[in-house]
């Protein structure tokens, strides 16, 4: 039965993945041997069609970990690990791929990111069945929407797995790749703590000098989410070349956004010692925010900025002119770095360093660029010390992570365990049960004790996913306000006015 399943899977690679001639053979006889086979059959389990119409490769994943845990005693993780090695030798070879996606995008560069795309679904590296499990909504408000995704494909570890880890004994003391966006991930065999990537296929880029790399993010956090990230291992940073590089990236495929996360730790991303941009063919929220202001400028010629209606303080230059909208961002990036305002609670350095970044992210419309500058600050203090300007304790219970370029830009991931926890509020409610009760039966809904009582008030059994959803989506608004340096009031309108004015752009 495996057997004829292997062949299969030769059928599904020669078709989807380009496998052929020769290194059909040559991948079929690589895989009887990681598998302890000896000999191959003649057999198939699907027709010809049948393989064309498979759009994943979920059947083989399943087959081959089945195989290997029933009757070759292999753990669940070793098989998935073993899995993946299996789907990278029916992929086409790094430099292989890299050849296409060029070829490709000499005509068109939106077909070639498709190409990339395509076959990380069709080699299982992107997992498309455990992403599309994703909750996704947008708010439907008449403006500043907002987008929520509460992330399933990312599965919370429970105790027995974290166990798992502890037993598994260190092989090596050098950590090898150096993070999860190294170059060196290419091929890399995986262990319990790093990811498999014997089919992660990425492209070079040249960004304002620099060998940079493009490849999709597994978790899809939207469509075609994708990461570009340096090829050395060297630490975040937005400074001119940032500007350049998102520039080079947009004039280079003029079909995605690209943005950096922010060089400073709980205003950054989760991976701040490895310089990375996070990119895609999605609109994101703030994109659509209207224009509230505009700034006269009066040593430019063809840039504009713009303040937006937006939750956090977000600064748009506008202009077809590459050096302009360069030099714009810059020059703020530079000024902001610096400035403090008391009376908005900004410090900008202080006994514990600087506070001051940016988050900035570009998109190309025709031959405009359209460049998003966020402000950001990530001071503590007594009152807030896990941050004044993030999400302030009372919404921790929906999420208390840094809020990084994709929450500042409107899309909430939230994690996987609110799934549950929803539906044990929807049995509290129903039971009508008192903060006594709720604790005794479920200790993680400490936290929730305000937002059950809130639901209470208004509990109505045929409207309660809709008014849950409504609780999340007020919370993520909220917490997008205090992740604002300058407050949509009279004294933060006017302090980023005095910031912007006193630049003399
Ligand atoms: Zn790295």
């Amino acid at each position: 039965m495996i057997r004829d399943v292997i062949n299969s899977l030769i059928d599904y690679a020669s078709f989807h993945l380009d496998l052929k001639g020769l290194d059909k053979i040559y991948a079929l006889n690589l895989i009887i041997g990681e598998l302890n086979l000896d000999y191959p059959s003649e057999g198939k389990i699907f027709s010809e069609e049948e393989i064309e119409k498979m759009e994943v490769p979920d059947y083989f994943i399943k087959e081959i970990t089945d195989f290997l845990i029933k009757e070759r005693g292999f753990a669940e993780k070793d098989a998935e690990l073993k899995a993946i090695l299996v789907m990278g030798l029916v992929t086409p070879s790094p430099e292989n791929v890299v050849e296409k996606f060029e070829r490709i995008k000499e005509i068109s560069s939106a077909d070639a990111l498709d190409y990339l795309y395509k076959l990380g679904i069709r080699n299982y590296y992107f997992q498309k069945t455990m992403v599309d499990k994703n909750i996704v909504w947008k708010t439907n408000y008449p403006s500043k929407n907002i987008e929520v995704s509460i992330n399933l494909s990312k599965p919370e570890k429970s105790n027995k797995d974290i166990a798992k880890l502890l037993e598994k004994p260190k092989t090596s003391e050098v950590k090898y790749p150096k993070c999860l966006l190294c170059k060196e991930n290419i091929g890399f065999f995986g262990t319990y703590s790093h990811p498999a990537r014997e089919n992660i296929r990425f492209i070079p880029v040249i960004l304002d000098g620099e060998v940079w790399y493009l490849q999709y993010s597994p978790y899809g956090y939207y469509y075609k989410h994708c990461i570009c990230f340096s090829s050395k291992h060297s630490n975040m940073v937005i400074n001119e070349s940032t500007f350049k590089k998102l520039v080079d990236f947009v004039d280079a495929f003029p079909s995605f956004f690209i943005g950096s996360n922010a060089d400073l730790p709980i205003v950054g991303g989760s991976i701040l010692n490895h310089e990375h941009f996070q990119g895609g063919e999605h609109i994101l929220p703030v994109m659509e925010a209207s224009v509230k202001k505009e700034y006269k400028l009066k040593n430019y010629k063809n840039a504009k900025l713009f303040k937006l209606d937006w939750y956090n303080t977000t600064l748009l230059i506008k202009g077809s002119d590459r050096k302009e909208v360069i030099s714009l961002a810059s020059k703020i990036l530079e000024a902001w770095r610096t400035y403090s305002d008391l009376d908005n609670d900004i410090v900008a350095m202080d006994d514990s360093g600087n506070h001051n970044t940016i988050t900035p992210s570009i998109r190309k419309i025709g031959d405009e660029y359209n460049m998003y500058l966020i402000l950001r600050n990530n001071r503590c203090d007594e009152k807030y010390p896990e941050g004044i300007f993030h999400a302030h304790p009372e919404y921790h219970h929906i999420k208390k992570e840094g809020i990084g370029i994709i929450e500042a830009m409107g899309l909430f991931i939230l994690p996987a365990r609110l799934v549950r926890q929803e539906n044990e509020i929807k049995h509290v409610l129903l039971n009508n049960l008192n903060d006594k009760e709720i604790l005794e039966k479920y200790a993680d809904l400490a936290d929730f004790l305000p937002m059950i009582s809130e639901l209470k008030e208004k509990y109505n059994p045929k409207t309660i996913d809709n008014d849950i959803n409504k609780y999340i989506e007020n919370v993520c608004m909220h917490i997008l306000d205090n992740t604002a340096v300058f407050k949509d009031t009279k004294k933060g309108n006017e302090g980023l006015d005095n910031f912007i004015e006193g630049l003399k752009l």
